[in-house]
């Protein structure tokens, strides 16, 4: 609230001094900050208890304003014949209807919540890599500040400092392909953007040197491009960069057989974390374990199982339901993610009472399906297998259950044997279930954000997910 207020003051100041004007302007984004990063070194250490209190106000505060403020949800909970009182706890939120993407969609003009002025109002859509993009809001200055001080929380974990070097391999394109120089610096040359998009066999010795002489602490990297740069130092013996301390991973899946080669190539931590741009949920891996644990003061989970009720029980896989509790401005409440998530059990070593996730399987789309219609993560496909060694890069393509194609970009030693063993590994992962043809091609483009997709869905396994 405070922060709010600070953003309306501002508007009314129209101060002559551009200096004091534009400290004024950081300030709601510092107080975001400050206030979002001391809560959260504080409520580390609450029991289940205080976390569970925290989150039944910190709902009850969202569902007062959504149906004070946000036409979308008085109309939602109109409908039903329910007041926000209604709505006590998580479990209670049952009663509130699952809100799609489409619905988002659809709604965004309604979703806005009326008590912010508009200059208030950040548009922003997400990657869409997989499906068509989707457009919210978020509070200008303040959303991303916020975000930043959870993202600041989990990385503090395996020991990141604000001055601390760190190479950025996230697909930003920079530089072109004729002056042979894809990379730049940014945060007054504490951070080195490289570009993706330009990673080749001819390119990387240059990528690798400008990463050793950068001497970064960390690397921060979608998974598929970090694996990339991890296979080719794997096969021509080079050593680890000595200055990492640890691989910070995000925006995609990090597949088992990802973690195992990033944390053999680079010799160091391999973190992970996830979340989504809707800032809807964030859960992170801690010092200690691999498992993510959920931040309850961002958001309320639920798995949701293909009857449209909670899953229960030790390994049960659901889909990621999400109500949001950072973004008052545009209320996401009961948000289908599409991604599909094993709960964890018990309590973790660390101390932190946080719900987790045993794993993440990857989004709704990133599923091959059987002939007899079962769903396999691509969680189960180790690329990092020898079977694979002389494969560039593959590529999975199913609209049909029971069949898929795959594109295989060869490497120079690439022989016939390969595509046997290669045959006879999916066989064994996919149990015969699945008749795989083999494509070969000469590249497998990257995504407009430069990241690798391992498999194009083209069956609508949306629907698969709950029933709305
Ligand atoms: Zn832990």
């Amino acid at each position: 609230m405070g922060v709010r207020m600070n953003h309306r003051g501002l508007k009314a100041l129209r101060l002559e001094d551009s200096v004091t004007a534009r400290a004024l302007r950081i300030l709601p984004a510092y107080s975001a900050y400050k206030e979002t990063y001391t809560l959260l070194k504080r409520s580390r250490r609450w029991s289940r208890e205080e976390l569970a209190a925290y989150q039944a106000q910190a709902l009850s505060c969202l569902l007062d304003h959504a149906y004070e403020n946000v036409p979308y949800y008085r109309r939602v909970f109109r409908e039903r014949g329910l007041v926000p009182g209604d709505i006590q706890t998580p479990e209670d939120l049952a009663l509130l209807p699952f809100l799609t993407r489409e619905d988002l969609q659809n709604n965004l003009a309604d979703l806005k919540a009326r008590n912010y002025p508009e200059a208030a109002f950040e548009y922003v859509t997400t990657g869409g890599s997989t499906g068509i993009p989707v457009g919210f809001y978020y509070e200008k200055g303040v959303s991303r500040a916020r975000e930043w001080a959870f993202m600041k929380t989990q990385w503090d974990r395996v020991g990141y400092r604000f001055a601390d070097r760190c190479v950025v391999l996230r697909g930003y394109v920079v530089g072109s392909a004729e002056d042979g120089i894809f990379w730049k610096k940014t945060l007054c040359g504490r951070w080195l953007l490289m570009s993706s998009h330009h990673m080749t066999e001819e390119t990387m010795p240059a990528y690798i040197d400008r990463i050793r002489k950068f001497k970064p602490r960390f690397i921060q990297a979608y998974p598929s491009v970090a694996v990339l740069l991890a296979r080719y130092m794997r096969e021509h013996d080079i050593e680890p960069f000595p200055t990492v301390k640890a691989v910070l991973c995000g925006s995609e899946n990090l597949y088992p057989w990802q973690r195992d080669l990033l944390t053999e190539s680079f010799g160091c931590r391999v973190f992970s974390w996830y979340g989504n741009s809707e800032q809807t949920v964030l859960a992170g891996e801690c010092e200690e374990s691999t498992r993510y644990h959920i931040f309850p003061e961002y958001g309320i989970v639920e798995l949701i199982g293909r009857d449209g009720r909670p899953v229960e029980g030790p390994g049960a896989m659901g889909e990621v339901v999400t109500t949001s509790l950072v973004n008052p401005i545009c209320p996401l409440i009961r948000y289908r993610t599409m991604d599909v998530a094993i709960l964890g059990e018990g309590l973790c070593t660390c101390g932190r009472a946080y719900p987790m996730l045993e794993r993440v399987e990857g989004r709704l789309q990133e599923f091959i399906v059987t002939k007899d219609h079962r769903f396999i993560s691509m969680t189960a496909v180790n690329m990092h297998s020898d079977v694979f060694d002389n494969v560039a890069q593959f590529q999975f393509y199913q609209r049909k259950e029971g069949e898929v194609l795959m594109r295989v970009v060869k490497k120079p030693g690439y022989t016939d044997r390969d595509t046997e063993r290669i045959l006879r590994e999916l066989d064994r992962k996919f149990e015969g279930d699945v008749d795989v043809t083999i494509r070969f091609v000469g590249t497998i483009p990257r995504t407009p954000r430069g990241k690798y997709q391992f498999l194009i869905q083209d069956l609508p396994l949306g629907q698969w997910g709950i029933s709305v």
